[in-house]
């Protein structure tokens, strides 16, 4: 999220500001020439000037990978409050990724399944696991080697349930997916160990 702010008095027109390292928080002084000439010590003045202030959200774009057409696109974020995704999702896709809960083993509609497609985000429908990585892990739980790029998700520390693992999650919407496990099979040793119900199979496009 980016945030553009103005600020521009009636009476000496734009002004700087300083950015505070607490999000939300800003604070600004503008010197002010108009007090400044009345002034022995020209210092900067918190004014008493008439403010408008513009405040403009902005939310950067994302790289995604597309398998369809083979191209990074420049997707928008898509940002949902908890309250929106419950309506919108089922309520074992919402509970494992907005939530961070974990489906049991062997329970989930992927674990043991074997058709062609392009695993997609539940939540968003970003392309994540093609069904070509994905290997018979034992686990209980659908596992890819890797992603169908590594920009579509986005890993992170977990240190919930005392335990330190990697959390996995949909670069485009934050989606909890599952965990990734250095103990995959070649080429990239690495281990995807998602919840089907974070998944959607999609047919592979001819
Ligand atoms: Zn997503």
């Amino acid at each position: 999220m980016k945030v553009q702010v103005s600020l521009r008095s009636r009476e000496t027109g734009p002004a700087s500001f300083r950015m505070f390292p607490a999000p939300g928080i800003f604070s600004f002084y503008h010197y002010c020439r108009h007090f400044a000439r009345q002034c022995s010590d020209a210092s900067f003045y918190p004014l008493p000037c008439t403010w408008t202030i513009q405040v403009i959200f902005t939310q950067a774009k994302i790289p995604i990978f597309s398998v369809a057409s083979g191209k990074v696109e420049l997707m928008d974020p898509i940002s949902r409050t908890d309250a929106e995704w419950k309506v919108i999702l089922r309520k074992d896709t919402f509970e494992i990724a907005r939530l961070q809960a974990t489906e049991p083993a062997f329970t989930g509609k992927y674990h043991d399944c074997h058709m062609d497609g392009i695993y997609t985000c539940a939540c968003c429908g970003t392309d994540l696991f093609d069904s070509k990585a994905k290997f018979d892990s034992g686990t209980g739980w659908p596992s890819f080697s890797s992603p169908v790029a590594p920009g579509n998700v986005r890993t992170s520390q977990d240190r919930s349930h005392g335990m330190i693992r990697t959390e996995v999650v949909c670069s485009r919407c934050g989606a909890h997916l599952g965990h990734v496990f250095p103990d995959g099979p070649r080429p990239t040793g690495m281990r995807y160990c998602m919840n089907s119900a974070a998944l959607m199979l999609v047919k592979r496009s001819p």
